[in-house]
């Protein structure tokens, strides 16, 4: 099923706030099997918003709207979704009771404004909302189906997780069980991934749907049918069609991140690993130690920014530095070896590049990254290029160095 989301508010729109639930809804609606076709933002104006639900209709039948369900006089998108569809508003004897009891145990008196969040659109379902007064809304007019939800993030969520997405469900599926996987690749790019399935085609079912995010690409495949074992066994035979296609590529399922994966491994290897960053500036540190218990594998490290750090506290030698550069194998396997013997770690990570916008030269461009990893015996050092902005790049490297761990600690 396709949909659009409009954001309302005119804070977003001078950007004064950030527009979170674009990311929180973009996620939990792709999870659902629902592909967003767009996203609007629209300021708290009437006329844009008409305009605005008239283009969206003539393209998708399902459209979530958030915010303006407060008591404000410019929070007017139900009103608006009414007459829209031609439909008058009623007051919701139990949404009216409800908004009651909440002022009454907060000591506030019911105004003409405050009772407006009662209202709602003939024939609207009411979503309720445990974290606040105005509750979401569910109107349905033939096969167009318009969700409203309030703007405030945390009330959003609870309206969302308490009902929105079970209906969402119930939307999407039209009676049909869906069942989808997410196979999460690192070290491959989204345009080799999807040649590799299936020359680039796109399935049917299971459908196949692609995320690039800086150094990884999800690749989801829902299956549907018209029940949950035939939905299950369509997804187990095309999972393994992907697990044979895309081989150690793959790193995680679902909801693992590459930084468990790699924690989990060191732990089964009862294996250490210290770190030796540059232009990751500690990215991968973070990572490794967001995960819970990773005191067991992960010893320290050293943010080494200047020449002068990675020679006094990782003993890289002035002489290597000065020969081939701060931006070189030689430099990122000293790093490495330099960490390893510093913390006694059974590896050593060695990350050294050019993250930009500056400092990069037609033989060592922006985007340029070595990554060593040192063992008791070898120093392993590869050199990569990677896309994009000083973000992207310090990003990749960071997924690099963890992809690059795992490999090692998988023999692959
Ligand atoms: P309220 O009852 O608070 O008026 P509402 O449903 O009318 O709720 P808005 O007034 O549009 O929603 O937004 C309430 C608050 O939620 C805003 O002041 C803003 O801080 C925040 N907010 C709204 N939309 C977003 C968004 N897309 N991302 C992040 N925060 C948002």
């Amino acid at each position: 099923m396709q949909a659009e989301i409009i954001f309302t508010g005119n804070k977003l729109l001078l950007g004064e706030i950030l527009n979170t639930n674009a990311q929180y809804l973009g996620r939990e609606l792709f999870e659902l099997g629902i592909e967003v076709l767009l996203h609007t933002t629209v300021g708290d104006n009437r006329t844009m918003l008409q305009s605005v639900l008239h283009n969206s209709f003539s393209r998708v039948d399902l459209l979530i709207i958030t915010g303006g369900l407060g008591p404000a006089a410019d929070d007017l998108i139900k009103e608006t979704v009414a007459d829209f569809w031609g439909l008058d508003m009623v007051l919701d004897e139990q949404t009216l009771r409800r908004i009651e009891k909440i002022l009454a145990e907060r000591g506030v008196t019911l105004t003409e404004n405050l009772r407006k969040q009662a209202l709602i659109p003939r024939g609207a379902l009411v979503l309720s909302n445990p974290a606040g007064i105005a509750p979401g809304l569910l109107i349905r007019k033939e096969d167009k189906t318009v969700i409203l939800l309030p703007g405030s993030p945390g009330e959003l969520r609870a309206v969302f997780e308490g009902s929105a997405k079970k209906h969402l469900e119930a939307v999407a599926g039209g009676g049909i069980i869906m069942h989808s996987k997410v196979f999460k690749v690192t070290g491959i790019s989204e345009s080799q991934v999807q040649k590799k399935l299936n020359g680039g085609n796109s399935w049917d079912n299971p459908s196949i749907s692609y995320v690039a995010i800086p150094g990884e690409v999800h690749v989801r495949i829902t299956a549907r049918a018209d029940s949950e074992r035939k939905a299950r066994e369509l997804l187990n035979q095309h999972s393994v069609l992907v697990e044979d296609k895309l081989e150690d590529y793959i790193f995680g399922r679902d909801n693992e991140v590459l930084e468990e994966v790699v924690g989990r491994l060191l732990v089964e290897r009862g294996m250490t690993v210290s770190l030796a960053e540059s232009c990751t500036g500690g990215q991968v540190m973070k990572r490794l130690s967001d995960i819970a218990g990773s005191s067991r594998y992960l010893l320290g490290g050293v943010v080494a920014y200047s020449n002068e750090v990675k020679i006094s506290l990782l003993g890289v030698p002035r002489e290597t530095i000065n020969r081939y550069g701060a931006v070189s194998e030689q430099t990122a396997r000293s790093m490495a070896e330099g960490v390893r013997k510093l913390t006694g770690s059974s590896l050593g990570i060695g990350i050294t590049g050019i993250a930009g916008p500056d400092g990069g030269t037609p033989e060592k461009p922006v985007g340029l990254v070595y990554i060593a990893l040192a063992d008791k015996d070898n120093v392993f050092c590869r050199g990569y290029r990677f896309p994009g902005q000083r973000r992207g790049v310090r990003s990749g490297a960071a997924n690099a160095s963890l992809n690059m761990l795992r490999r090692y600690v998988l023999g692959i």
